[in-house]
């Protein structure tokens, strides 16, 4: 039996999204992004569990415990705001699927830009020639500004400089992306797989990419 998507090569796993047989190299290759798998896909789980492990092994060669253990710190601060950025850059990634991590990473520069001015007292929202840069860095401020612009510091309030360093925390997490893996939309495909489309919305509560 052929796979169902390309059919080209043999139909191996049983695919619960496709409720039809596909190969491994379609189930590798798309799931979590085209194919929109349940969570409880042993493929899908296996898949995630792996995927995670090898980023990581690579990132603690590469840079030691010390960044772990900051943005650790960070998270646990506010996981809300760390979920919903994931969350607004798996949706744009499925709004466009021409993103790329260059594109993300520049978006966040412009927040950075934009939170630093801010500091300073003054109002200026930094622009792209690019479009879907501009929308994305929006998005991203509009979360951010939910926080910092809170009343209360019970309420989940955030100063700008902690603002500034979860950017900063996405944006090292995306360089390491873009130096390590060649395939220019590889931490968009990440993102997106922890925030599957159909169960995205009720996923706000935290972030799974934390989890070791
Ligand atoms: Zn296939």
């Amino acid at each position: 039996m052929k796979c169902i998507i390309c059919e080209q090569r043999k139909a191996k796993r049983y695919c619960p999204a496709k409720r039809r047989s596909i190969c491994p190299v379609c189930c590798g290759e798309k799931r979590g992004v085209e194919i929109n798998c349940p969570l409880d896909c042993p493929y899908y789980v296996e898949g995630q569990k792996y995927q995670q492990e090898k980023i990581t092994r690579q990132r603690l060669k590469k840079e030691g415990v010390q960044p772990y253990i900051r943005r650790a710190e960070l998270y646990n601060k506010n996981p809300e705001i760390f979920a919903k950025i994931e969350l607004a850059l798996a949706t744009l990634f499925r709004m466009d699927g021409k993103l790329t991590n260059g594109e993300v990473a520049e978006a966040l520069e412009l927040v950075i830009k934009t939170l630093d001015t801010e500091k300073k007292g003054i109002l200026y929202e930094y622009r792209s020639e690019n479009r879907i840069v501009n929308e994305l860095s929006g998005r991203v401020l509009d979360i951010l500004r939910e926080y910092t612009d809170r009343t209360q510091v019970g309420q989940g309030r955030v100063s700008l400089d902690y603002a500034r360093d979860v950017v900063e925390e996405f944006l090292k997490e995306i360089r390491f992306y873009i130096e390590m893996d060649s395939n220019p939309q590889s931490y968009l495909i990440h993102v997106s797989r922890y925030h599957p489309e159909k169960s995205g919305a009720t996923q706000g509560g935290g972030s799974l990419i934390m989890s070791p």
